[in-house]
């Protein structure tokens, strides 16, 4: 059996050799932390973009969507408190040279006792069989008593570090825990400093006329800027939302996991404007619904969980991750945050503009407070693949990989292939394909055997191949191979396009959201 770190490194080649996801300027050797989406890629990222935007702009009449500029006027930086407070703490290891960032260095550290935790119960599961009771053995073992005592002495010392912004604390409790670097496998550490993580250029042409300028690390603040313009032009009324995706730039220290953190990703950002005081229902509300958006896409409801953050960011009341089970653990792919109404405040001291709204049903004016929902395209992109990604073992020795995709964000729906090249079957596939292409993603490949072809589509996650066949031209019935179970079907090609929407078609999630 492969470990969960080899399939993560097959399906990263896998992603490359079959044009989802290139390194950036690969002829150069790529550049760290930035990626190109290929042919496939880009189509997957579409439809997880469309799925997104659609359940929020389409669904929801009291939620529109904007597209602002990445260049901001710097200010806004300064009024969202990113130019003071974007930091890392970061560490570096003297031996290896390496970098870290120490948060992440210890958050690993608690994950060493979770896996402990977890190790002594499945053990003991094992051994009790069916009358095991798992809360009665955590509460009375003592070995288990132990891990979850340092485990939890560990967390309060972590987050009363982070809160207090304490730098020297935190490498203590990296020296305290006796944590090693894992190239050098050594504790010769530096002092812990922090790092803007903000991306500067400069705009204008001389030297001295130019302005520095930021690359935007959030697409948050190109919202919070724009909200009167929204809300007088569009007659918004409270409580409603502006929705927006487009580029985000972070100079993250480390970069690893291929797409999971990088230095140019994209975000799907929405911001809900609601009354103060009524903003924690609304952070339950969007707890909920974003976590269903996730599970209808049906890649497993044990794959998610809810994370709750050690430290609230400067602007929060309340935080929460939604985490995936990535093959490296549960990871955040998308965070829900109360943001108070610290952004608007904040831009309304800066420009000296009144950002209020007028309540009619209170008959007062006060600044909106706000929930957050933000999710990177790219990590919700890279739960997508690894949750997909299967090698299977075949009956008769022969083995195959397949994507199994949610057919609705699948890249291709359709695979049209003649079963030889002539005798007419290329000209009825291509009449086939003619009547599909206006609505689903078709492709058409007449080259190897069926089989070989097959697996290709398997590879790319296409859900339908449809085989024209000499039978075909009589009786106007194609083989429909189905890409998981594999099975065959005889159907009528006037039947095709009801049997494909039915599986791909966005609406079927969308119903699932709304009941
Ligand atoms: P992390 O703790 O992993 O650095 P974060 O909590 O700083 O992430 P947010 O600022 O809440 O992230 O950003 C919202 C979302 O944007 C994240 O849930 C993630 O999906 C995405 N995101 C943030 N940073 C990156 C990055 N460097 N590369 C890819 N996606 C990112």
């Amino acid at each position: 059996m492969a470990t969960q770190e080899e399939v993560f490194k097959k399906m990263v080649s896998h992603c490359k050799e079959y044009g989802f996801v290139f390194p950036s300027s690969d002829i150069y050797d790529g550049l760290a932390a930035v990626y190109d989406y290929g042919q496939m890629g880009v189509e997957l990222k579409n439809n997880i973009k469309k799925y997104w935007w659609d359940s929020m702009v389409l669904l929801h009449e009291n939620i529109v969507g904007i597209d602002a500029a990445i260049f901001m006027h710097p200010t806004t930086w300064k009024a969202s408190g990113h130019v003071d407070a974007f930091n890392d703490p970061l560490i570096d290891n003297r031996d290896s040279k390496k970098r870290y960032r120490a948060d992440v260095l210890i958050e690993e550290q608690i994950a060493k006792y979770d896996e402990k935790i977890n190790k002594e119960v499945e053990k003991a599961a094992k051994k009790f069989g069916e009358s095991f009771d798992a809360e009665l053995f955590k509460s009375t073992n003592p070995r288990v008593q132990e891990h979850i005592q340092k485990r939890e002495a560990l967390h309060t010392r972590f987050a009363k570090a982070l809160n207090d912004n304490n730098l020297d604390e935190l490498k203590q409790i990296i020296l305290d825990e006796g944590i090693v670097c894992p190239i050098s496998g050594t504790k010769n550490w530096t002092d812990v400093r922090q790092f803007n993580l903000m991306f500067t250029t400069e705009m204008g042409s001389t030297a001295d006329g130019s302005t520095k300028i930021y690359l935007r690390p959030e697409t948050a603040q190109g919202i919070f800027v724009n909200y009167l313009n929204v809300q007088k032009t569009g007659r918004m009324r409270i409580p409603f939302g502006i929705a927006q995706i487009g580029k985000a730039f972070r100079n993250e220290i480390v970069a690893r996991q291929f797409i999971f953190r990088m230095r140019e990703f994209e975000q799907m950002e929405m911001q809900f404007f609601v009354r103060p005081g009524s903003e924690m229902e609304w952070f339950k509300h969007w707890k909920e619904f974003r976590l269903k958006w996730h599970k209808a896409l049906g890649l497993g409801d044990e794959k998610y969980r809810f994370h709750d953050h050690e430290k609230l960011a400067h602007y929060a009341n309340a935080a929460t991750d939604i985490e995936f089970e990535m093959p490296f653990g549960f990871k955040e792919v998308e965070g829900i945050h109360s943001r108070t109404n610290f952004d608007l405040s904040q831009h309304a001291k800066y420009s000296g503009k009144k950002i209020e709204y007028f309540d009619p049903e209170l008959n007062e004016s006060y600044t909106p407070y706000v929930i957050e929902t933000s999710i990177g395209v790219d990590r919700m992109f890279l739960s997508i693949m690894c949750g997909s990604y299967k090698e299977e073992q075949l009956e008769g020795g022969d083995s195959r990989v397949v994507l199994q995709l949610p057919p609705v964000l699948a890249p291709v729906k359709a695979a049209i292939l003649p079963l030889v090249k002539k005798d007419g079957l290329p000209e009825k596939a291509r009449e086939i394909m003619n009547s599909l292409k206006f609505d689903f993603k078709c492709v058409y490949d007449e080259k190897d055997s069926i089989g070989k072809r097959y697996r290709r589509q398997d590879a790319v996650g296409t859900p339908f191949c449809i085989t024209v066949d000499h039978d075909t031209l009589n009786d106007n019935c194609v083989t429909v191979r189905y890409r998981d179970s594999m099975k065959q079907d005889r159907v009528k090609i006037d039947d095709l396009h009801a049997l494909i929407d039915a599986q791909v078609n966005m609406k079927n999630l969308f119903r699932k959201l709304i009941d």
